[in-house]
């Protein structure tokens, strides 16, 4: 097997368990190596480290998959999905729409699976998966046995790996949409268009824990999508319900699943820029007095950041929607936000917050942390891993 050498001082992260080894980080190759080819890893004097997959097309030169020398055959993919299955029966049992395989949190790198009952989506992101495709299906089928498998290939991601978008039927039944039971709401879930594999699947957790908050409440959703927040709200209790997204589609998808659930007394969806809205229901005219509305308000904004560069202008974003949410708040209200960059931790986000308050002369009261569920594990020692972060806050005296 040819062998990637490491220059001194970049064993130890592999050693901790992160698997992307740059450029940089390569010391020699022993012989010249294939893209997609299996290589085995080593440091500068020689000590075994692991094997992985090479690409001199990505920045990420090698994706390690393993700590041990072993071929990367459909029985190495049967086993590494049966240990991320035993991960989600353990902390998630029960649940049937879940995300089975994360990535590189999942020793995995570059391969997604989401669960809908019986239908797997699945996202290849890396080239080595890529090419080793046939294995994984088949080790899907075996482990698994979906009525369908879908792909929904990234092309963002792939770009960086020289992959083109890749869409389409896998294996099994052509399916374009489920009805996917999530938590305690059943949604009508686009499989083929609708946002990541369908539906935000690491929400599911918070979409309940938050509605905890919502008995006889007046319930603003704001980054509504499908309606997980907003319609969970009205399940334990809300007294009226309003979700906002800009996407039509999914406005119109929300108001389907409140009838659906039978929760469309309640709940009610429009199509909006949640800045716009926002902006106009807080403006107001020199004598008059704004009138706060709600009871609770969710924030749960798309990522404002795809890199470092623009963190600034992300933080300025939330910042403005945390101002015009607690001018809406009533006196013991509660505010769920959410963050699901990267790039902005948790201290960084509750700084956020806190600066809002702090120009809206509120004081706020933490009542809840939220975090990324189960099946999407947190490997501290790979960052990238965690993103997801949210708080609750009422209003305090
Ligand atoms: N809360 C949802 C997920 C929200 S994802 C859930 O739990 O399932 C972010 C959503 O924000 C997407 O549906 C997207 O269409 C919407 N969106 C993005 N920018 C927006 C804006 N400026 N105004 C309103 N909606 C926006």
């Amino acid at each position: 097997m040819p062998t990637v050498l490491l220059k001194p001082g970049e064993a130890d992260r592999v050693v901790a368990g992160h698997p992307w080894i740059y450029e940089g980080g390569i010391l020699r190759l022993t012989q010249q190596v294939e893209d997609g080819a299996a290589v085995q890893i080593k440091d500068h004097r020689q000590r075994f480290l692991g094997t992985g997959v090479f690409n001199s097309q990505s920045k990420i030169r090698v994706r390690v998959l393993s700590s041990e020398r072993e071929a990367f055959d459909q029985a190495f993919f049967e086993n590494r999905i049966r240990q991320a299955l035993t991960v989600r029966e353990r902390h998630m049992p029960g649940v049937r729409c879940r995300r089975i395989v994360n990535s590189e949190a999942d020793r995995l790198s570059g391969l997604i699976v989401d669960q809908y009952h019986d239908v797997l989506v699945a996202q290849f992101a890396s080239l080595g998966l890529d090419r080793r495709k046939n294995e994984i299906i088949a080790a899907l089928q075996s482990v698994l046995k979906p009525r369908a498998i879908l792909e929904r290939s990234d092309a963002g991601a792939r770009k960086f790996e020289g992959l083109s978008e890749a869409a389409g039927l896998l294996s099994g039944e052509n399916v374009e949409s489920v009805e996917a039971t999530v938590g305690k709401i059943t949604y009508a879930v686009d499989l083929r268009a609708g946002h990541k594999t369908g539906f935000y699947l690491d929400q599911q957790l918070n979409h309940q824990a938050v509605a905890a908050f919502a008995k006889d409440a007046a319930v603003l959703d704001c980054f509504s999508f499908l309606g997980g927040f907003a319609l969970h709200a009205a399940r334990a209790g809300a007294r009226q319900v309003l979700g906002l997204d800009q996407s039509e589609p999914a406005v119109e998808a929300a108001k389907q699943n409140a009838a659906r659930n039978g929760l469309k007394a309640v709940c009610s969806f429009e199509s909006a820029n949640v800045f716009d809205w926002l902006k106009a229901k807080t403006t107001v005219g020199k004598n008059e007095r704004l009138l706060p509305q709600f009871d609770l308000i969710i924030l749960d904004p798309p990522s404002f950041t795809r890199n470092r560069a623009s963190v600034g202008d992300a933080l300025r974003g939330y910042k403005e929607i945390h101002i015009r949410a607690l001018k809406l708040l009533k006196p013991a209200g509660v505010l769920a936000t959410f963050c699901c960059s990267h790039h902005v931790d948790s201290g960084l986000f509750e700084d956020v917050v806190l600066s809002a308050a702090f120009d809206t002369r509120k004081v706020l009261r933490r009542i809840a942390a939220y975090t990324q569920p189960p099946d999407h594990p947190i490997i501290p020692s790979i960052p990238e891993t965690e993103y997801l972060k949210g708080f609750a806050y009422e209003m305090a005296p």
